[in-house]
């Protein structure tokens, strides 16, 4: 068995196991509430309470799954798929294949992703242009949907046990010995599940803000790290933030942002993640003119046979932490195109 096989079976395995944990977590919560929760409140008479956490939990854990599983089973786009209207780039040196801009090789999964991100454990699948709008979304969701366990479903367990609150968050872990007596192993264990709650959400809630930083800036994890270490600054984006969060999530008005990203939809992102947009070079936006055929860059390419340059412009595109050093000569070349 060769070593790229033995990497990939080592990776299914461990997010295989990442996944069943989640699944199991997460279904075990809304089980509790369903079976242990939702009766309590139901018995006290509580039908407002019981109303707002049937429709906010469901909405949220709706949300969570069905990110979640968009996220581990939509391709994050592999460059093999697209090498048609890939051809003008340079390959790449571990699959030979055509590598458009902010294309990476994962050594997981042994593939060129497009606008790749990071390879996630979690979702056995690597983060790239058509499944990371649901990797954020899942962050945000499993952020908002953790704290809720823990602020709501810690209290509310206990009472739909014992019918009072008798431990709280900042004293419960030196009460394990009471604990255990009061609730037994099986209520012990869902009690320390909604504990664990917390680091989860808080961890989330740190995830989800670095990724909408980047996002915000329009760049993706690996950018940023070779960003970090080169201590170079990424092009100068043109477009505002708001810009870049609305060719992210795929939206262009506040209704449409309330109905596909509040709300399970399966709409893809802007562009074809061949092109990449928002890379500028002085006044001259290379890629982003982009039509369903080709790009502007790439027209641009067709129309220069000088193989020099062709072959400096792809280094200076490959580079893509010191991309505002275009060459005079392509400056010159661009502006008369
Ligand atoms: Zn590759
Ligand atoms: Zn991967």
């Amino acid at each position: 068995m060769s070593h790229d096989q033995t990497k990939k079976i080592l990776s299914n395995l461990l997010g295989y196991f990442c996944m069943l944990i989640f699944f199991s977590l997460t279904t075990y919560i809304v089980y509790i509430f369903y079976s242990a929760i939702a009766p309590t409140v139901l018995e006290e008479k509580q039908y407002g309470k019981f109303l707002f956490h049937f429709i906010f939990g469901n909405w949220l854990a709706i949300n969570i799954y069905f990110n979640y599983i968009m996220a581990c089973f939509t391709s994050p786009g592999l460059a093999k798929d697209y090498q048609h209207l890939a051809r003008q780039y340079p390959t790449c040196k571990k699959c030979s294949l055509n590598k458009p801009p902010r294309t990476h090789h994962c050594r997981w999964c042994n593939a060129c992703v497009l606008r790749f991100d990071h390879h996630c454990p979690w979702l056995n699948n690597c983060v790239g242009f058509y499944n990371h709008r649901y990797f954020f979304q899942f962050c945000c969701f499993m952020s908002i949907g953790s704290f809720y366990a823990t602020i709501f479903g810690f209290r509310e367990f206990q009472i739909s046990r014992l019918r009072i609150q008798l431990f709280r968050h900042i004293d419960a872990f030196y009460k394990i010995p009471d604990i255990l007596e009061v609730l037994g192993v099986d209520g012990f264990v869902t009690f320390y599940i909604f504990i664990l709650a917390l680091p989860v959400a808080c961890a989330l809630f740190g995830m989800s803000c670095c990724h909408g930083h980047m996002i915000s800036q329009n760049r993706t994890l690996v950018e940023s790290l070779v960003n970090e270490k080169s201590d170079d600054s990424l092009p100068s984006n043109k477009k505002t933030r708001m810009d870049n969060w609305k060719q992210f999530l795929g939206v262009s008005t506040l209704y449409e942002f309330v109905g596909r990203n509040l709300f399970p939809s399966t709409h893809k992102p802007k562009g074809n993640g061949i092109t990449a947009t928002n890379y500028y070079d002085g006044n001259v936006n290379l890629l982003s003119n982009h039509d369903e055929h080709g790009s502007y860059a790439s027209n641009i390419y067709n129309r220069i046979s000088d193989n020099y340059l062709v072959k400096k412009y792809h280094t200076e595109l490959s580079v893509w932490n010191k991309p505002q050093v275009l060459s005079r000569e392509w400056r010159s070349i661009v502006q008369t195109c």
